[in-house]
């Protein structure tokens, strides 16, 4: 394995499957599988879940709703998606403990870098819910600051297309996809990988960033070897 401590980033669209909202059992179970490959070649795992299958704070916001507010109810419904993955990774056999930014005792752990550690080293999966348990953030942003943390090789954000793109591949069939690229060229021509405020403390700290496509069977362990998979961003 290429990789031996990943972040691997879920948008909570992920979650969905085929439906509109919420979150598919079967989608569940088949993140957990491709998960537990990797797991069980010895790659400590974090995860951190996005929230956008539920609800996101700018809609709330849209909507008139303060924004902090909305982005803490964002937040919560990361713990969802959280709490969901966890029991899927467990009926699939995968240990698996949440820790969350947000305080809730009787739910989860709440997040400290040591217990972090701690889980990982013990072969656990973890689980990073709540984002940063900052509103203003998203779960992007959290995904590097959890696999800075953590010092995670990489962080690996799964989407449902194969990579970046120099254009919409949903929308144009010409577009491009590349197999690597720098931080800078990321910000500058505003490549729709994550916030700026997520690519910026990559590229302060150097974390590789890899943008793959999850929805294929196999690809996280894949990439975990090392395969040309994806866009692999870096300085
Ligand atoms: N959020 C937040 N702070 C964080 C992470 C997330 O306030 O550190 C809120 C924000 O409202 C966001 C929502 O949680 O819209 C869900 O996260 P995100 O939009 O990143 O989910 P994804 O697009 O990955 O599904």
């Amino acid at each position: 394995m290429r990789y031996q401590r990943i972040l691997l980033k879920l948008s909570g669209e992920a979650l969905m499957g085929d439906g509109a909202y919420g979150i598919s059992p079967s989608m569940i179970q088949f993140v957990a599988q491709e998960i537990k490959t990797v797991h069980q070649q010895g790659v400590q795992m974090g995860l951190v879940i996005g929230a956008g299958n539920i609800f996101r704070g700018v809609a709330g916001a849209a909507g008139g709703m303060n924004r902090a507010v909305a982005d803490n109810m964002g937040m919560l419904a990361t713990v969802l998606n959280a709490l969901a993955m966890q029991d899927g990774l467990e009926r699939a056999g995968v240990p698996c403990r949440v820790l969350s930014a947000i305080a809730m005792q009787n739910v989860c752990e709440s997040y400290t870098r040591a217990a972090a550690l701690e889980h990982l080293e013990q072969g656990r999966v973890v689980i990073f819910a709540a984002g940063t348990g900052n509103p203003y953030f998203t779960t992007d942003t959290g995904g590097v600051l959890r696999a800075l943390e953590i010092g995670a090789d990489v962080m690996m954000k799964a989407t449902r297309v194969d990579g970046v793109y120099d254009r919409d591949p949903e929308k144009d069939r010409n577009a491009v996809r590349f197999d690597r690229l720098s931080y800078t060229k990321v910000l500058h021509d505003q490549l729709r990988v994550m916030d700026a405020a997520g690519i910026s403390l990559a590229r302060d700290n150097n974390l590789p960033v890899l943008v793959f496509n999850m929805k294929k069977e196999g690809n996280i362990a894949r990439a975990a070897a090392g395969e040309q998979v994806g866009t692999l961003i870096v300085a």
